[in-house]
């Protein structure tokens, strides 16, 4: 496909040369900046739970289409097109490396689609410093981050390449993009990343980048990764910002948000949706702004080539990864229950138990959503019972809240209405006095539980983040893992035979 000042020429393939089709607002003066944001390597269609139906939507074909009719409609000079972060992490793609990184594809897809620029998210940290230093060197396209320093405090970046801000020329304005990471990053990364950076407070930041901005461009935009609730803070704490584009917690803002004079926008997660919005700019304010989420519903518009047929290479390579058997299921696993304990939920516990290296492991059954049959395994179907992107994650708890959780637990098994937490590395004996669940024992790798000493414990993302709920005390120190619940998965099933482990860890000693 062929861009000519601005708009594309579609290459005709029928008998007959068709026009090429004629931009309707080509010197239009409106400003369009296009958006995605947590993409967690999901390049493919894949299901939107909030249309009926959750059929498959969005990937880079679609994505691709859209910001082509974009350039069509506007002209190709009116359109920005923005990534708001964490484009690694979420599916087997990570698997293989590309431009010499793992996950290197979806470098491809971004510049493929005809994006600017993109911010590092947390999850870019997932693999280590070394990793999102070589992924910042491979991108063509400007990454920005303003927040992540050098140690030394001498003010340059902490990976080398990484851009504070970039300025674009665009429907004849200058544009300013400065990037933000979230300043949690240390919590939520689990490698050494944090450690050989200083990562420093947003509104601080955002507040200089103001400054060095508005002098030298017409509007100001902070491409964030650190969720609505920071980006609110933030317009709320730093006058200047016109717009800023954010990530990180996955939302899908069918109205904009406006704090102030700041507009916000976020285009929910995964590649499902494209977030558009068009303004025009007076004096360096922006008057008259649209913007709205588009449900990336195949079909809809006529996907570039490349990028259709980018996808579909990377679809069939992932296929064949699914389809190639890692391990065994000597008997298979079909017990299905979220009111006791089952043999795979021992496993998925042990799972990220062995994943983070922790005393104790926790899996919500509600996270295993099918069974195993007996036979070869393939990632396929181990991506069955592990569907969700949740990352593994480790904290410290005290005796004190593992006997709350065990009674919680006994609580559960006798009663119901309550899922029983699947453990690992703990064992409860319990029993019943007068119809309430009392509690006989509990040891920790064989030791009996001491109510003041802290223990390691992993589990999933999803139970950390709803603690109240599965586990009754908050987790302190959490932190991730850096994997994935279906990475952790396929490098256990990788290691040996998956087989039932077949010592309880919830005994009821009356029956
Ligand atoms: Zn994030």
């Amino acid at each position: 496909m062929m861009r000519i000042a601005g708009f594309v020429v579609l290459v005709a393939c029928g008998p007959h040369p068709v026009d090429p089709p004629v931009p309707v607002n080509a010197a239009s003066d409106r400003l369009v900046i296009a958006h995605t944001n947590d993409l967690h390597a999901h390049f493919a269609p894949n299901a939107a739970p909030w249309i009926a139906g959750e059929p498959e939507v969005g990937g880079f074909a679609e994505i691709a289409g859209h910001v082509e009719q974009l350039h069509r409609r506007w002209g190709g000079d009116n359109v920005l097109v923005l990534d708001g972060g964490d484009i690694m992490t979420g599916t087997p793609l990570m698997e293989f490396e590309v431009r010499g990184v793992r996950g290197g594809a979806m470098l491809d897809f971004m510049e493929e689609a005809g994006m600017d620029a993109w911010v590092l998210g947390n999850h870019e940290f997932d693999i280590g410093y070394d990793h999102v230093s070589a992924l910042v060197t491979a991108s063509r396209i400007p990454v920005l981050s303003a927040n992540l320093d050098a140690v030394d405090g001498s003010g340059v970046p902490g990976i080398a390449g990484v851009q504070d801000h970039s300025i674009f020329e665009r429907a004849g304005l200058r544009i300013g993009v400065f990037g933000l990471t979230t300043d949690s990053l240390a919590r939520l990364t689990g490698t050494d990343a944090t450690n050989l950076m200083q990562v420093r407070s947003v509104e601080e930041v955002a507040k200089e980048q103001v400054a060095i901005l508005e002098p030298q461009v017409d509007l100001v935009v902070a491409l964030t990764h650190m969720g609505l609730s920071v980006d609110q803070r933030v317009a709320e704490a730093v006058d200047g910002i016109d717009l800023i584009v954010g990530g990180h917690s996955h939302t899908s803002l069918t109205e904009p948000v406006r704090v102030n004079d700041t507009w916000i926008v976020q285009a929910g997660s995964y590649g499902r949706q494209l977030g558009v919005a068009d303004m025009r700019v007076v004096d360096g304010q922006i008057v008259d702004f649209k913007a709205q989420l588009i449900d990336l519903i195949p079909g809809t518009v006529e996907p570039p080539e490349a990028s259709a047929t980018l996808m579909k290479t990377w679809s069939e390579r992932l296929d064949a990864l699914f389809a190639e058997s890692i391990s065994v299921v000597p008997q298979a696993f079909s017990e299905r229950s979220k009111q006791a304990e089952t043999s795979l939920g021992r496993w998925a516990a042990d799972m990220v138990r062995g994943a983070a290296a922790c005393d104790i492991g926790i899996y919500n059954p509600g996270g295993i959503r099918s069974g195993l049959a007996e036979g070869p395994v393939n990632r396929e179907d181990l991506y069955r019972v592990f569907p969700f992107a949740n990352d593994v994650v480790q904290f410290e708890a005290s005796g004190d809240d593992l006997l709350g959780l065990a009674i919680k637990n006994a609580g559960a098994d006798l009663n119901g209405g309550h899922p029983v937490m699947q453990l690992s590395g703990m064992v409860v004996e319990w029993t019943v006095v007068s119809g309430a669940p009392s509690i006989v024992s509990v040891t920790v790798g064989g030791q009996p539980l001491e109510p003041q000493q802290v223990y390691t414990v992993a589990t999933n993302s999803y139970v950390a983040d709803r603690w109240r709920y599965n586990l009754g005390f908050e987790p302190a120190q959490l932190k991730t893992a850096g994997i994935t619940v279906f990475e952790a998965a396929v490098d256990r099933a990788k290691a040996g035979p998956i087989k039932a482990p077949s010592d309880r860890r919830m005994k009821r000693i009356d029956r």
